[in-house]
């Protein structure tokens, strides 16, 4: 995660956030609820309209756990570090093996404090790459140079592996790539792993989601060529206990994504997604693909404690969360159209 903010910080976009998405959530919460018991009763006139039953995956969180402990043992993930590079190495030959197309978005980033620009690449796994309607589930594969929530500053520059906030989204999409063969798609799908998303050193100065801006311009160019009809942004997924209520962002920019996802929680009784609005707006790779036009949702845990600290290691992480969301993401986008 990059920015933080209870929504009253963050200038406009936060208050507008706060006002629009309160007001919106206001009225929309009511009615969801009534939906729901509505639906009920009314089940046999609607049939045709009600979503397809599609099944979940058998998502492995075991397995997703070592591929966790396997990248952070590479060390901090760095753009255009070595451990990135190393990183690239290990995950595409992983995605290939498994059926995935990898290709990458090179591009150089000149970063305000650095004096030189660096090398970054976005990866793009892609199934059924032939279809021109496609869905995303994104996170960002780099890690944060410096572990700046440390409460001893003098600490901050010891290597910093990120496990959560970096590495839990990478190895998800790892595990993920072992179903993707056994899902029934009507789009196609891309993984999608940003790159430049926590290249900081000056978090006061430097610019934050070189990566998702890249993609997002990328996909400007590209639009009459195929469409993207939504994306799902992961990030800290693997928090011990982790919750996730709606990133008030997410719902003020693309609020129906928001509640066919928080629906199919709802269905599958995945409660780690609370359906309520968060007290928290986040500035993350979500708001980049919304500007661009993509529908674009952040499914993140507020409440992790070792966010941006030396103590974000693979021991505070936990399977669970990550076989919720496994379980919502596969639904979903088995009934994208
Ligand atoms: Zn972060």
């Amino acid at each position: 995660m990059a920015r933080r903010a209870t929504s009253y910080k963050v200038g406009w976009l936060g208050f507008t956030a706060v006002v629009v998405a309160g007001l919106v959530g206001l009225v929309m919460f009511q009615p969801w609820t009534t939906n729901a018991e509505s639906n009920s009763s009314t089940q046999t006139q609607f049939a045709a309209d009600r979503p397809k039953p599609v099944q979940p995956v058998e998502f492995d969180g075991k397995r997703a756990m070592e591929y966790l402990e396997a990248i952070c043992k590479i060390g901090p993930r760095i753009s255009g570090s070595e451990g990135m590079r190393k990183q690239k190495e290990l995950i595409e030959a992983h995605f290939t093996k498994l059926g995935g197309k990898v290709s990458y978005q090179r591009f150089t980033a000149q970063q305000k404090s650095r004096k030189k620009p660096v090398e970054m690449a976005n990866m793009i796994i892609s199934y059924h790459s032939e279809r021109t309607r496609r869905v995303i589930l994104c996170a960002h594969y780099d890690t944060r140079p410096i572990a700046d929530q440390e409460p001893n500053p003098r600490r901050w520059e010891e290597p910093f592996l990120s496990a959560n906030d970096g590495g839990s989204g990478v190895a998800f999409l790892m595990e993920m790539a072992h179903h993707m063969k056994d899902l029934e798609l009507s789009v196609g799908v891309d993984f999608v792993l940003f790159d430049g998303e926590e290249y900081i050193f000056d978090p006061k100065r430097d610019e934050y989601f070189f990566g998702s801006k890249h993609f997002g311009k990328e996909y400007l160019k590209n639009r009459k060529k195929m469409t993207y009809t939504g994306a799902i942004l992961l990030d800290m997924i693997a928090g011990k206990g982790a919750t996730f209520p709606i990133e008030q962002n997410s719902w003020m920019y693309a609020s129906r994504l928001c509640k066919e996802v928080w629906d199919i929680a709802a269905e599958l009784k995945c409660t780690a997604f609370e359906e309520k609005l968060s007290p928290y707006s986040v500035e993350d790779d979500h708001l980049p693909l919304n500007r661009a036009g993509i529908p674009a949702i952040d499914i993140i845990d507020f409440d992790y404690p070792h966010w941006h600290r030396l103590t974000d290691l693979p021991k505070n992480c936990s399977p669970e969360p990550m076989i919720q969301v496994a379980k919502v993401c596969s639904v979903w986008l088995q009934r994208a159209r």
